[in-house]
Formats: C-alpha cells, structure tokens, sequence
C-alpha cells in the first residue's frame, strides 16, 4: 500500500517537498471495521488550509499525518454487518491506496445511477457547494446578473449554469481562452472573461450592462476588486473561497477597505461567508435536483484526471494554479 503524508507546513506555494510518499503494509480490520480501497481520490482547494496550522474551521492535518480528502472507494473485506465486500463507499479515506473504517461516515454510491466519480463532483461536495450557496445565500431572481470566477471549475461551473436555470444572466471568470470558450460554448453561460487578461473591470462592466445582482466568491484578489464596484444595491455575495489568498503569508487590509465597507452600507449589501457543511439539511434537496439537472443535460460537468496516487502532489499545487480544467480527480486504483 502507499500514502501521501504532510512532511512540511508550506510557506506560501506548497513545493514537493511539504509532501512524502511512503510504502507501508496493507492493514487488516478489526472487529467491525471494513478495509477500503480507494479508486478514486478528489484534490479540492480546502486542503491547503488544512497544511497550514492557523485558527480555522477545522483541524490542520498532522505533521506526518496523512493528507486529508475525500475519496470513492470500494469495500474489499468487511467485519461490519453494514457494508458487504464489494460495496462502494464515499468515504475521507485521504491521500492513500488502502484505508480502514469503522463504518461511520461512509455513505453506500449505487454505480446504477451516474459515474461513481460524480459523487465527489457535480453529485458531491462540490455541487452541493454550488447549490447551496447560490440558492440559499445568491437567491437569483429572474432577469438578474450573476458572476462567479473559477468558472470552468467543479464549483464554478454548476453555479453558473443554475443561474441560467434560475432564469439569471451569467456571467464566468476564467482563467485562459481554453476554458473561457468552454464555459460560454459547452456551459451555455451568457459571457466569460478571461482574468488573466488586462481590462478586467472595463469588461465585466460592458458585460454586466445592468450591474451585478450576485457575485459568487470564489477567488477573491483582483478579480474581487474588478467587481466590487458593479455590484448593486441589495447585492448578495455568498463567500465561498478565497483561493487568490490561499498562499499569502500575511493578511494585508487594503487601502480602499473603509470605501468597501461605505458601500456595503449605501448598496445594503449581504455578504457571507459559508462552509457546505452549513447546509447539510438541503443534502436531500440538493441530490434531487442536481440529478435531475445532470440527467436532462442542464448541468454538465467536466473531470480533470491525473493517473496514480503519486501524481497528487504536482495536481493539487496545479490547482491552486489553474492547472486543472473541471473538477480535479486522481485515479489511484482501477473502477
Ligand atoms: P476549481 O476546480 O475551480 O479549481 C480552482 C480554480 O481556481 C483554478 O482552476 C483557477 O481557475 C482558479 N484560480 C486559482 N487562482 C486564482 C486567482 N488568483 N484568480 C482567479 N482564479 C484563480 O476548484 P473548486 O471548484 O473545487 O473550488 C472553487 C472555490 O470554492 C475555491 O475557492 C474553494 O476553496 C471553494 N470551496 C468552498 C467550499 C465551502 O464550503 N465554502 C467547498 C468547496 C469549494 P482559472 O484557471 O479559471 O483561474
């Protein structure tokens, strides 16, 4: 067996070397406990803050713990009444080929309804991410403007696309030709800019002729400043990442942070900030629709899938970066 381990707290960009492989020996249940494979592994952009040892809503990971995420993995021997051989699991196996569980917090993925790998994906965490935080915070009324950034991403790329559902405008930020042609073209959104671009602000301005009602956050940075001043009166702007910060080594307030907050005030804007955890309640609501969504083709998605557990390393500082193009997966064993 095999298991990717945190050897370093990062100090800004996670380097190879923050992580290490190791072989170590197949475990064995115990009574109760199931022995897991994993097939599939989800790199998502959380996991950089559990690297990092400051105040956070969860717990970091432990210096030569092993890293934290969520994988789809099948059952291959089982002392627990609950799980047979053969079953596949949702499960936060982590970074490693094989794992043990007592059974809690395994969830059953019957392969008869979609791809086992949505359940990390547009069936999973992250489209649940999306779901939530734009119907439950964003609330888009017909006729509105939305704006989300990561747009091609596993997050982004559902909340634009229930945005059109929603009878919104939307609007994508992306990182690159590739990916901004996706999202207008494959996505069906209304437009997407290209960040990495100059004009940023001028754009998104002719793009969002009337304003914008809803700005998903999902990356903060310059992106955040371009659409800060379109936003308008009433305004909601769930929080949902931060990426553009995930590396900075000190928090900076800017200078224009008392303008923000004179026009949080004037525009009586909501802003807030949300873990999907928050809306566990909605987890029923959330798996109808979305299947639903995902079987008549109003909701697509895309996988971005790197070969080995070896190559999670060099994926996940990838993500970080934009290297991935939809929802970033490693394949550590066969389906
Ligand atoms: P993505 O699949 O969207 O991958 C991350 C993307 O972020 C990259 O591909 C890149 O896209 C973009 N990005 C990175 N740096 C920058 C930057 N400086 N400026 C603009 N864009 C940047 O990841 P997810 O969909 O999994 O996650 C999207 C966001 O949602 C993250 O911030 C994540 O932390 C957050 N999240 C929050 C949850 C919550 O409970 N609150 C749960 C799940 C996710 P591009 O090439 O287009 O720039």
């Amino acid at each position: 067996a095999k298991r990717i381990v945190l050897a370093a707290r990062p100090v800004g960009e996670p380097k190879p070397s923050d992580f290490r492989l190791e072989d170590c020996p197949i475990p064995t249940p115990g009574t109760g406990e199931v022995l897991l494979r994993t097939i599939w592994l989800s790199l998502d952009p959380y996991m950089r803050g559990r690297m990092s040892d400051g105040p956070s809503y969860a717990q970091p990971v432990p210096i030569n713990g092993v890293m934290e995420g969520g994988t789809v993995s099948e059952v291959i021997a089982s002392n627990n009444p609950g799980f047979a051989k053969g079953d596949i699991v949702l499960s936060r196996a982590g970074w490693q080929t094989h794992a043990i569980s007592d059974g809690k917090g395994l969830a059953k993925i019957d392969p008869k309804i979609a791809p086992i790998s949505t359940a990390v994906g547009v069936l999973g965490m992250p489209g649940m991410t999306a779901y939530t935080g734009l119907l439950d915070i964003g609330k888009p009324q017909a006729g509105e403007t939305v704006v989300v950034a990561a747009a091609s991403g596993a997050v982004g790329s559902a909340v634009g696309q229930i945005a059109k559902i929603k009878g919104a405008r939307a609007v994508g930020i992306a990182g690159g030709k590739d990916k901004c042609a996706y999202v207008k073209n494959e996505l069906g959104f209304d437009d997407c800019l290209d960040h990495r671009e100059t004009d940023l602000a001028a754009k998104l301005k002719f793009a969002c002729p009337k304003g914008i009602d809803v700005y998903f956050e999902n990356v903060g940075g310059a992106v955040f400043e371009a659409v800060f001043p379109l936003l308008n009166a009433f305004a909601r702007m769930p929080v949902c990442g931060l990426i553009a910060h995930y590396n900075d080594t000190q928090a900076v307030a800017p200078k224009w942070a008392p303008a923000m907050m004179r026009n949080v005030l004037t525009k009586r804007l909501t802003i807030r900030g949300f873990i999907v955890s928050d809306f566990a309640a909605r987890h029923g609501d959330f798996l109808r629709d979305m299947s639903q969504w995902v079987r008549e083709g109003k909701v697509k998605h895309k996988e971005f899938v790197t070969e080995g557990l070896d190559s999670a390393p060099a994926a996940f500082m990838g993500l970080l970066k934009g290297a991935n193009f939809g929802k970033q997966l490693v394949r550590v064993g066969p389906d």
